[in-house]
């Protein structure tokens, strides 16, 4: 037989006691720090992780020394302290050490029916959790004769009388709460809060308070701010003549009871005490925490302390006021706030006036509102997005391999789960609106769902998800934009101080660049102006040009767009007052423009006063085997220099009568597509051209800069030659990496989950910027830039602008600035002030 081991490393929490987080858990710390404030802790001892680890494997062991550090009359509690309270733990175990003897001390000092209660209690929860037995035997109500049975039946189930030896119950908790760690299932659930696979605990062993006796006793907790706003506010919960957080005898409110009484009334001296405990707190541990404590016949123990829980909303607020006070630094306000924490403060929300539909209710599991169409796969999901079409995912549950079909889509419903369910865990750390365990019928293979009311909904049907308060409607809801408390503000301009890379945002409405203003980003990195052209009447002009016989009868339908592509870049100048703007000419293939079935190509034929025959063989004549490697970008421009003839001089006409109105602007135009040097010099001269014109019929100056879109892997690598007619560079990393890999953006994700799941590729490309790839051609482009035109402006317009790791990338490679989605400004903000702090740039003035 294995010689027991005495578990003889341990070490008492004292002032001076080396206790370390990684060694005993971050309860053990914090408990140390309120000792060291001299708070009322009781006494408690920390067991190192390794002992822990060690009790896990087996290893055969006595507790008598650790037990003897609590005395004749042991009385503790085991709390499990791992080094982050996010990966939570076992369960506390009061009352160890109960036993026969305990039991007559204590029916003398505090009474027979206390106890009874007490030791029921620890019998019941030694045989569950502990012994591990048939809990249907151990259901007794607290009252005469339970005591008795609850011990008779664990001498039933054993054989063996319950342990009368603390040192024996101690030893027995320490491996159950050891060996729960261990599990499958809590180790799954510290993973998903991205504890590491290795994570240790450490156990701490602490004297009971009883919270149970004469005078005032009970036990509770109170915090110091609203966990949903963060304003300053006392909340908690006190119970009389009870011990940890489940037993009840009676319960009194902390400030306010609606039967009258409240700890506030019931003694104003020990709410104060707690009240100045919390200040403590605040003011010593720098953090907001919420105190658990014990108050025995008038006397208040601290037990434990953690920061308080809070929203995203309650963490910029308490981290502004925080540094506000002169608590802590703004910089440390700034690296307390998870930047992509912060998208949860920037969601859409349904109006609350509008009329509702509800389809179906369920867990509201991750806050906003979003509208879409609803898909029954990630694929089909990603299909979507491709198609720039905003789509909800339902799911029966969400597995790992839906992660990429989350990313895409707006909203994700599912049938089964709960709040910390796969799909809601991931929702909110996506920021995505989520309701689990909806009232929903799933048929997966029919591609529909069936609500409480038998009403049925198809695959591309629209609904709106309220994730804030798991809500389905039917049809696209009316939304409120976000609302921006001061605290995200100041937040936010505390970052711009501190970053030193630009955030422009992506914006082709003025509804987005309205967007952009309102997350204050450095100006429209990319327009996109081809979602100009989609509206009815503008397409009926678009499908002209195409059609037309002659460069004159397509000047004329130009002449057309003129005036309205001139009132869209007028609108945007004036709305991003002398911000930079930065236009891209016309990207897609023509064909994009022209209807593709017969029905469509019919109407087409009616409204042109064409023959059928005859738009039937333009639009075969225009179709390509490859439209993304073909007649788009700057080929057309080339080709069919019309187009960017008139784009020209909409925006230059825009920019005089901006300034006209007072809004100065030096538009910048963006040339898309390029692979060669040659492209950009015969743009650029027409260009020039249109602006001399210009000039010379308005008598007007103005300047622009005129830059090119790095998108091709040639272009990276000639990107020397390209700076010398160029003033900026911005890699546009979707196209980039789509001809990087020779992966179609809008097919890969067919194939994306087998070859992230076989890991032959770490991340989806088209999502996590591939440094190593794609991202070797932005060093090689930037660097080729810069020597050939050193004031080159250098940045990233693809979707992987936003992402925090991508900032990182860029700012390594001193770009001067990333544009992404509008709603990805705040983020970016604040990960590009983080990475400022954390890693400042060598020469740096920002
Ligand atoms: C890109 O290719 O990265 C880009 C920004 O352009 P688009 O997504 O419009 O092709
Ligand atoms: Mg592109």
């Amino acid at each position: 037989m294995q010689k027991p081991v005495e578990i003889s490393e341990f070490v008492t929490l004292t002032p001076t006691a080396r206790v370390e987080k990684p060694r005993h858990g971050w309860r053990a710390k914090c408990l140390q720090r309120l000792i060291r404030l001299d708070l009322p802790v009781p006494k408690t001892v920390a067991l190192p992780v390794e002992t822990v680890r060690a009790i896990a494997a087996g290893q055969v062991f006595d507790a008598q020394a650790l037990a003897a550090e609590f005395g004749p009359e042991m009385l503790v509690s085991v709390r499990p302290s791992p080094e982050n309270p996010e990966w939570g733990g076992p369960g506390t175990v009061l009352n160890v050490g109960m036993n026969d003897e305990m039991h007559a001390i204590l029916s003398n000092t505090h009474g027979s029916e206390a106890a009874d209660a007490l030791y029921l209690r620890f019998v019941q929860g030694y045989a569950l959790h502990v012994a591990r037995l048939d809990p249907d035997m151990f259901q007794q109500e607290p009252g005469p004769g339970a005591l008795e049975a609850a011990l008779d039946a664990y001498e039933e189930e054993t054989d063996e009388r319950f342990p009368q030896s603390g040192a024996q119950q101690l030893a027995e908790v320490l491996r159950s709460m050891a060996r729960a760690w261990e599990g499958t299932t809590a180790r799954l659930l510290r993973q998903a809060k991205g504890a590491p696979p290795d994570a240790v605990l450490g156990l701490l062993v602490q004297e009971m308070v009883l919270g149970i006796g004469p005078g005032l006793s009970g036990s509770g907790t109170m915090q110091f701010i609203d966990s949903v706003t963060g304003a300053p506010q006392i909340t908690g919960r006190f119970r009389g003549q009870s011990q940890g957080r489940t037993a009840a005898v009676e319960t009194l409110y902390l400030t306010q009871d609606p039967r009258g009484a409240s700890l506030e009334e019931a003694d104003a001296e020990v709410f104060d005490e707690l009240r100045s405990y919390g200040a403590i707190c605040r003011e010593r541990l720098r953090e907001e925490m919420q105190i658990e404590f014990t108050i025995e016949s008038g006397k208040v123990h601290l037990i434990d302390a953690v920061r308080t829980p809070r929203s995203a909303r309650a963490a910029v607020r308490v981290a502004v006021a925080l540094a506000e006070d002169g608590v802590i630094s703004r910089e440390d306000a700034l690296l307390r706030v998870e930047p992509r924490a912060i998208t949860e403060l920037l969601h859409y929300q349904v109006d609350p006036r509008a009329p509702r539909d509800v389809l179906a209710r369920g867990i509201a599991a991750s806050p906003g509102a979003a509208t879409g169409k609803i898909v029954f796969s990630a694929a089909a999901a990603q299909a979507s997005a491709a198609r720039d079409e905003p789509c909800i995912l339902v799911r029966r549950e969400t597995s790992p391999e839906d992660i990429r079909g989350m990313h895409a889509a707006v909203a994700v419903l599912t049938g089964r789960g709960g709040m910390t369910s796969h799909a809601a865990v991931i929702a909110r750390g996506l920021g995505l609106p989520c309701i689990v365990g909806a009232e929903i019928e799933i048929q997966s293979r029919e591609r529909q769902f069936r609500g409480p009311r038998g009403r049925i909904f198809r695959e591309g049907d629209i609904v709106t998800l309220d994730g804030t308060n798991g809500e389905i409607l039917v049809g696209a809801a009316e939304m409120l934009a976000p609302a921006l408390d001061d605290g995200f503000r100041t937040l936010l301009q505390w970052a711009d101080l501190v970053r030193d890379i630009g955030i422009r945002a992506n914006a082709d409405t003025p509804d987005d660049a309205r967007t952009a203003l309102m997350f204050e980003a450095d100006g429209i990195g990319l327009c996109r102006t081809e979602h100009m052209f989609f509206d009815e009447d503008r397409l009926t002009v678009m499908r002209e040009m195409i059609f037309a016989d002659s460069p004159e009868d397509r000047r004329a339908a130009l002449e057309r767009l003129l005036p309205m592509q001139r009132a869209d870049f007028l609108t945007l100048f004036e709305l991003m007052k002398g911000q930079p703007v930065c236009i891209r000419l016309f990207d897609p293939p023509l064909h994009e423009f022209l209807p593709h079935d017969r029905e469509g190509m019919r109407e087409l034929a009616e409204a042109l006063d064409r023959p059928l025959s005859e738009v039937t063989r333009r639009v075969a004549a225009l179709s390509e085997f490859n439209p993304m490697l073909g007649m788009r970008g700057v080929r057309l421009g080339v080709t069919v220099p019309e187009i960017y003839d008139m784009q020209a001089r909409a925006i230059f006409e825009a920019t005089v009568e901006a300034a006209r109105r007072g809004a100065e602007v030096v538009p910048e135009i963006m040339i898309p597509l390029v692979s060669a040097s040659r492209e950009v010099e015969i743009v650029k001269t027409r260009v020039d051209a249109v602006a001399a014109a210009v000039r010379n019929e308005t008598k007007s100056d103005f300047t622009y800069r005129l830059g090119v879109m790095v998108e091709t892997p040639r272009a990276a690598l000639r990107a020397g030659e390209i700076a010398e007619h160029a003033a900026f560079l911005s890699f546009g990393t979707n196209d980039l990496t789509q001809m990087t890999y020779g992966l179609s953006r809008d097919d890969a994700g067919r194939f994306m989950s087998t070859y992230v799941n076989q890991q032959v590729y770490s991340e989806d490309p088209f999502h996590i910027l591939d440094v190593e790839g794609v991202g070797e051609l932005l060093l090689i482009g930037a660097g080729r830039g810069r020597s050939a035109r050193p004031d080159v402006t250098i940045s990233v317009c693809g979707e992987h602008g936003g992402n925090p790791e991508s900032i990182a990338f860029c700012r390594a490679a001193g770009f001067d600035y990333v544009s992404c989605s509008p709603f990805r400004v705040p983020v970016a903000r604040l990960a590009a002030a983080h990475y400022a702090l954390l890693a400042p740039r060598r020469g740096s003035g920002a």
